[in-house]
Protein backbone atom coordinates (compact mmCIF):
# COMPACT_ATOMS: atom_id res chain seq x y z
CA UNK A 1 0.00 0.00 0.00
CA UNK A 2 1.18 3.02 -1.18
CA UNK A 3 0.64 6.23 1.50
CA UNK A 4 -2.11 7.88 -0.25
CA UNK A 5 -4.03 4.53 -0.94
CA UNK A 6 -3.59 4.39 3.21
CA UNK A 7 -5.25 7.82 3.92
CA UNK A 8 -8.04 7.02 0.97
CA UNK A 9 -8.29 4.31 3.20
CA UNK A 10 -8.07 5.98 6.27
CA UNK A 11 -11.06 8.10 4.92
CA UNK A 12 -13.27 5.42 3.88
CA UNK A 13 -14.48 4.68 7.12
CA UNK A 14 -14.70 8.63 7.81
CA UNK A 15 -16.98 8.69 5.28
CA UNK A 16 -19.28 6.10 7.23
CA UNK A 17 -19.05 7.99 10.88
CA UNK A 18 -16.13 5.63 12.55
CA UNK A 19 -13.74 7.03 14.68
CA UNK A 20 -10.41 6.47 13.03
CA UNK A 21 -6.67 6.48 14.79
CA UNK A 22 -3.69 5.75 13.36
CA UNK A 23 -1.90 2.06 13.72
CA UNK A 24 1.90 1.44 13.17
CA UNK A 25 2.98 1.39 9.74
CA UNK A 26 2.74 -2.40 8.98
CA UNK A 27 1.00 -3.45 12.27
CA UNK A 28 -1.72 -4.02 14.62
CA UNK A 29 -0.50 -2.28 17.57
CA UNK A 30 -1.79 1.77 18.06
CA UNK A 31 0.94 4.49 16.72
CA UNK A 32 1.94 6.54 19.50
CA UNK A 33 3.15 6.19 22.99
CA UNK A 34 1.83 3.92 26.12
CA UNK A 35 0.06 5.50 28.74
CA UNK A 36 3.07 4.41 30.79
CA UNK A 37 5.18 6.70 29.10
CA UNK A 38 3.03 10.02 28.41
CA UNK A 39 4.63 13.12 28.44
CA UNK A 40 1.79 14.85 28.98
CA UNK A 41 2.39 17.13 26.90
CA UNK A 42 0.81 18.01 23.25
CA UNK A 43 -2.43 16.37 22.86
CA UNK A 44 -2.23 15.03 25.90
CA UNK A 45 -1.22 17.46 28.04
CA UNK A 46 -4.65 17.44 29.77
CA UNK A 47 -3.85 13.85 30.67
CA UNK A 48 -3.13 10.91 28.27
CA UNK A 49 -5.61 10.18 25.65
CA UNK A 50 -6.05 6.36 24.95
CA UNK A 51 -6.45 5.55 21.00
CA UNK A 52 -10.16 5.42 21.71
CA UNK A 53 -10.06 9.10 22.92
CA UNK A 54 -8.00 10.28 20.12
CA UNK A 55 -10.13 8.84 17.20
CA UNK A 56 -11.40 10.76 14.90
CA UNK A 57 -14.07 11.94 12.53
CA UNK A 58 -12.25 14.79 11.22
CA UNK A 59 -10.91 14.63 7.58
CA UNK A 60 -8.08 17.14 8.35
CA UNK A 61 -6.31 15.63 11.15
CA UNK A 62 -6.97 12.52 9.15
CA UNK A 63 -5.37 13.85 6.09
CA UNK A 64 -2.30 15.39 8.11
CA UNK A 65 -1.70 12.27 9.83
CA UNK A 66 -1.73 9.84 7.32
CA UNK A 67 0.25 12.37 4.66
CA UNK A 68 3.12 12.16 7.03
CA UNK A 69 3.47 8.25 7.72
CA UNK A 70 2.35 5.31 5.91
CA UNK A 71 0.07 4.03 8.90
CA UNK A 72 -2.71 1.37 9.12
CA UNK A 73 -5.99 1.82 10.45
CA UNK A 74 -7.52 1.50 13.73
CA UNK A 75 -11.36 2.27 14.12
CA UNK A 76 -12.47 2.88 17.70
CA UNK A 77 -15.70 0.43 17.46
CA UNK A 78 -17.27 1.89 20.57
CA UNK A 79 -17.57 6.00 19.48
CA UNK A 80 -18.16 4.90 16.11
CA UNK A 81 -21.62 2.81 17.34
CA UNK A 82 -20.23 -0.93 16.27
CA UNK A 83 -20.14 -3.96 17.33
CA UNK A 84 -17.42 -6.32 15.84
CA UNK A 85 -18.11 -9.90 16.08
CA UNK A 86 -14.35 -11.57 15.36
CA UNK A 87 -13.85 -14.71 14.69
CA UNK A 88 -10.31 -16.22 14.51
CA UNK A 89 -8.36 -19.38 13.70
CA UNK A 90 -6.93 -21.83 16.24
CA UNK A 91 -3.68 -20.94 16.43
CA UNK A 92 -1.04 -23.32 15.17
CA UNK A 93 0.18 -24.91 18.46
CA UNK A 94 -3.57 -25.12 19.71
CA UNK A 95 -4.57 -28.88 19.44
CA UNK A 96 -5.49 -30.20 15.45
CA UNK A 97 -9.76 -30.15 14.70
CA UNK A 98 -10.48 -27.20 16.82
CA UNK A 99 -13.27 -25.17 15.80
CA UNK A 100 -12.51 -21.86 14.38
CA UNK A 101 -14.60 -18.92 15.37
CA UNK A 102 -16.21 -19.46 12.43
CA UNK A 103 -17.73 -23.05 13.31
CA UNK A 104 -18.13 -21.78 16.95
CA UNK A 105 -20.53 -19.36 15.39
CA UNK A 106 -22.68 -21.77 13.56
CA UNK A 107 -22.81 -23.95 16.43
CA UNK A 108 -24.05 -20.80 18.47
CA UNK A 109 -26.49 -19.80 16.03
CA UNK A 110 -28.13 -23.47 15.71
CA UNK A 111 -28.23 -23.58 19.39
CA UNK A 112 -30.47 -20.40 19.53
CA UNK A 113 -32.29 -21.45 16.69
CA UNK A 114 -31.35 -17.84 14.96
CA UNK A 115 -29.39 -16.69 11.84
CA UNK A 116 -27.39 -13.60 11.04
CA UNK A 117 -28.22 -10.95 8.69
CA UNK A 118 -26.11 -10.30 6.02
CA UNK A 119 -23.43 -7.90 7.09
CA UNK A 120 -20.49 -5.55 6.86
CA UNK A 121 -17.83 -7.97 6.42
CA UNK A 122 -13.58 -8.00 6.33
CA UNK A 123 -11.33 -10.65 6.08
CA UNK A 124 -7.73 -10.40 8.15
CA UNK A 125 -4.82 -11.47 6.88
CA UNK A 126 -4.83 -14.65 9.00
CA UNK A 127 -7.85 -15.71 7.37
CA UNK A 128 -10.06 -14.64 10.12
CA UNK A 129 -13.54 -12.35 9.86
CA UNK A 130 -14.99 -8.94 11.21
CA UNK A 131 -18.90 -8.91 10.89
CA UNK A 132 -19.58 -5.66 11.44
CA UNK A 133 -22.88 -4.86 13.13
CA UNK A 134 -24.15 -1.60 14.83
CA UNK A 135 -24.54 -1.54 18.28
CA UNK A 136 -27.94 -1.32 19.84
CA UNK A 137 -29.54 2.11 20.58
CA UNK A 138 -29.17 3.60 24.22
CA UNK A 139 -26.31 0.86 24.91
CA UNK A 140 -22.97 0.80 25.51
CA UNK A 141 -21.43 -2.79 24.81
CA UNK A 142 -18.10 -3.67 26.03
CA UNK A 143 -15.32 -6.02 24.14
CA UNK A 144 -16.05 -9.52 25.03
CA UNK A 145 -13.15 -12.57 24.49
CA UNK A 146 -14.17 -15.92 24.25
CA UNK A 147 -17.62 -15.22 25.76
CA UNK A 148 -19.79 -16.24 22.94
CA UNK A 149 -17.68 -19.37 22.18
CA UNK A 150 -14.00 -20.54 21.14
CA UNK A 151 -12.19 -17.92 19.72
CA UNK A 152 -15.05 -15.49 18.98
CA UNK A 153 -14.49 -12.25 20.52
CA UNK A 154 -16.30 -8.69 20.03
CA UNK A 155 -15.13 -5.49 19.84
CA UNK A 156 -16.67 -2.83 21.32
CA UNK A 157 -16.18 -0.02 23.86
CA UNK A 158 -12.62 -0.05 24.90
CA UNK A 159 -11.32 -2.04 21.95
CA UNK A 160 -10.85 -1.55 18.35
CA UNK A 161 -10.55 -3.30 14.96
CA UNK A 162 -7.86 -3.00 12.17
CA UNK A 163 -9.82 -1.55 9.30
CA UNK A 164 -9.75 -2.73 5.16
CA UNK A 165 -6.65 -1.17 3.44
CA UNK A 166 -4.28 -1.79 6.54
CA UNK A 167 -1.57 -4.62 6.05
CA UNK A 168 0.82 -6.68 8.09
CA UNK A 169 3.57 -8.88 6.88
CA UNK A 170 0.52 -11.94 6.62
CA UNK A 171 -0.98 -9.72 3.93
CA UNK A 172 -3.83 -7.11 4.03
CA UNK A 173 -7.83 -6.36 5.66
CA UNK A 174 -10.13 -6.66 2.65
CA UNK A 175 -13.72 -6.23 2.71
CA UNK A 176 -15.47 -9.34 1.60
CA UNK A 177 -19.15 -7.50 2.18
CA UNK A 178 -19.47 -4.33 1.65
CA UNK A 179 -23.57 -3.36 2.17
CA UNK A 180 -23.86 -1.28 5.55
CA UNK A 181 -23.34 -3.09 8.80
CA UNK A 182 -26.19 -4.24 9.96
CA UNK A 183 -28.06 -3.95 13.22
CA UNK A 184 -27.04 -6.13 16.05
CA UNK A 185 -29.66 -8.82 16.47
CA UNK A 186 -31.60 -8.97 19.55
CA UNK A 187 -30.92 -12.61 20.46
CA UNK A 188 -26.92 -11.81 19.91
CA UNK A 189 -26.73 -8.95 22.28
CA UNK A 190 -28.79 -10.97 24.57
CA UNK A 191 -26.31 -13.54 24.93
CA UNK A 192 -23.24 -10.89 25.26
CA UNK A 193 -25.21 -9.20 27.97
CA UNK A 194 -26.76 -12.08 29.99
CA UNK A 195 -24.83 -12.24 33.29
CA UNK A 196 -23.56 -15.45 33.92
CA UNK A 197 -26.08 -17.88 35.78
CA UNK A 198 -27.61 -17.47 38.86
CA UNK A 199 -28.97 -14.33 37.46
CA UNK A 200 -31.42 -13.63 40.43
CA UNK A 201 -31.44 -13.82 43.83
CA UNK A 202 -28.13 -15.49 44.42
CA UNK A 203 -26.30 -13.34 41.91
CA UNK A 204 -27.89 -9.94 43.90
CA UNK A 205 -26.77 -11.47 47.03
CA UNK A 206 -23.34 -12.53 45.90
CA UNK A 207 -22.99 -8.46 44.43
CA UNK A 208 -24.25 -6.98 47.95
CA UNK A 209 -22.18 -9.72 49.63
CA UNK A 210 -19.36 -8.03 47.67
CA UNK A 211 -19.87 -4.80 48.99
CA UNK A 212 -20.66 -5.17 52.04
CA UNK A 213 -17.09 -7.12 52.67
CA UNK A 214 -14.83 -5.26 50.15
CA UNK A 215 -12.67 -8.10 49.64
CA UNK A 216 -13.14 -8.98 46.44
CA UNK A 217 -13.77 -5.42 45.05
CA UNK A 218 -10.01 -4.26 46.57
CA UNK A 219 -8.83 -7.66 45.43
CA UNK A 220 -9.68 -6.53 41.93
CA UNK A 221 -8.55 -2.94 42.47
CA UNK A 222 -5.50 -4.43 43.34
CA UNK A 223 -5.00 -6.36 40.66
CA UNK A 224 -6.02 -3.86 37.74
CA UNK A 225 -3.06 -2.08 39.62
CA UNK A 226 -0.40 -4.45 39.34
CA UNK A 227 -1.40 -4.67 35.62
CA UNK A 228 -1.82 -1.22 34.81
CA UNK A 229 2.01 -0.58 36.25
CA UNK A 230 3.38 -3.45 35.23
CA UNK A 231 6.85 -3.17 33.23
CA UNK A 232 8.15 -4.67 29.72
CA UNK A 233 8.73 -8.33 30.20
CA UNK A 234 6.84 -9.10 33.31
CA UNK A 235 3.48 -7.46 31.54
CA UNK A 236 2.21 -11.01 30.10
CA UNK A 237 2.80 -12.90 33.44
CA UNK A 238 1.72 -10.45 35.40
CA UNK A 239 -1.51 -10.70 33.68
CA UNK A 240 -1.85 -14.31 33.92
CA UNK A 241 -1.63 -14.01 37.78
CA UNK A 242 -4.42 -11.53 38.00
CA UNK A 243 -6.61 -13.35 36.20
CA UNK A 244 -5.70 -16.77 37.87
CA UNK A 245 -6.11 -14.90 40.98
CA UNK A 246 -9.39 -13.30 40.00
CA UNK A 247 -10.97 -16.33 38.81
CA UNK A 248 -10.78 -18.06 42.37
CA UNK A 249 -13.65 -14.99 43.40
CA UNK A 250 -15.47 -15.71 39.81
CA UNK A 251 -15.37 -19.40 40.41
CA UNK A 252 -16.83 -19.01 44.21
CA UNK A 253 -19.33 -16.17 42.81
CA UNK A 254 -17.73 -12.90 44.73
CA UNK A 255 -17.06 -11.64 41.33
CA UNK A 256 -18.93 -11.40 37.99
CA UNK A 257 -16.40 -13.19 35.25
CA UNK A 258 -17.68 -10.16 32.65
CA UNK A 259 -16.60 -7.46 34.97
CA UNK A 260 -13.28 -8.81 35.63
CA UNK A 261 -12.71 -9.55 31.91
CA UNK A 262 -13.16 -6.07 31.28
CA UNK A 263 -11.42 -4.31 34.52
CA UNK A 264 -8.23 -6.58 33.65
CA UNK A 265 -8.59 -5.86 29.75
CA UNK A 266 -8.59 -2.00 30.09
CA UNK A 267 -5.79 -2.07 32.86
CA UNK A 268 -3.93 -3.75 29.93
CA UNK A 269 -4.82 -1.21 27.26
CA UNK A 270 -3.65 1.72 28.72
CA UNK A 271 -0.06 -0.08 29.04
CA UNK A 272 0.09 -2.50 25.99
CA UNK A 273 3.02 -3.66 24.03
CA UNK A 274 1.05 -6.20 21.46
CA UNK A 275 -2.53 -6.64 20.20
CA UNK A 276 -5.58 -6.26 22.75
CA UNK A 277 -6.52 -9.40 21.59
CA UNK A 278 -3.70 -10.84 22.27
CA UNK A 279 -3.89 -9.87 26.37
CA UNK A 280 -7.56 -10.32 26.37
CA UNK A 281 -6.70 -14.16 25.23
CA UNK A 282 -4.21 -14.38 28.30
CA UNK A 283 -7.13 -13.32 30.81
CA UNK A 284 -9.47 -15.65 29.55
CA UNK A 285 -7.23 -18.40 29.59
CA UNK A 286 -5.84 -17.36 33.28
CA UNK A 287 -9.96 -16.92 34.21
CA UNK A 288 -10.25 -20.41 32.76
CA UNK A 289 -7.87 -22.12 34.07
CA UNK A 290 -9.01 -21.12 37.54
CA UNK A 291 -12.68 -21.69 37.43
CA UNK A 292 -11.36 -25.41 36.32
CA UNK A 293 -9.32 -25.52 39.03
CA UNK A 294 -11.18 -23.74 42.17
CA UNK A 295 -14.48 -24.98 43.53
CA UNK A 296 -17.43 -23.60 41.76
CA UNK A 297 -20.33 -22.00 44.16
CA UNK A 298 -23.62 -24.19 43.87
CA UNK A 299 -26.00 -22.95 41.71
CA UNK A 300 -29.71 -22.83 42.65
CA UNK A 301 -31.54 -25.13 39.77
ZN1 LIG B 1 -0.17 10.45 26.51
Amino acid sequence: MTSLALLAAALEPVSRGWHVFPLRPGDKRPAGHAERLCPGTGRCAGGHLKPEQRATLDRDLVVSAWTTQPYNIGVATGPSGLLVVDLDLPKSEEQEGAPDGATSLQALCERARQTLPSTYQVRTPSGGRHLYFTQPAGMRLHSTAGRLGPRIDTRGWGGYVVAPGSTTPRGAYTVTNDRPPAALPDWLCDTLTARPRPQSAEYAMANSMKCRSGYSAAALRAEVRNVATAPDGTRNAVLLRAARALGRLVASGDLPREEVEEALSRAVAGNATEPQRYYDDVIARGLDWSIAHNPQRRTAA
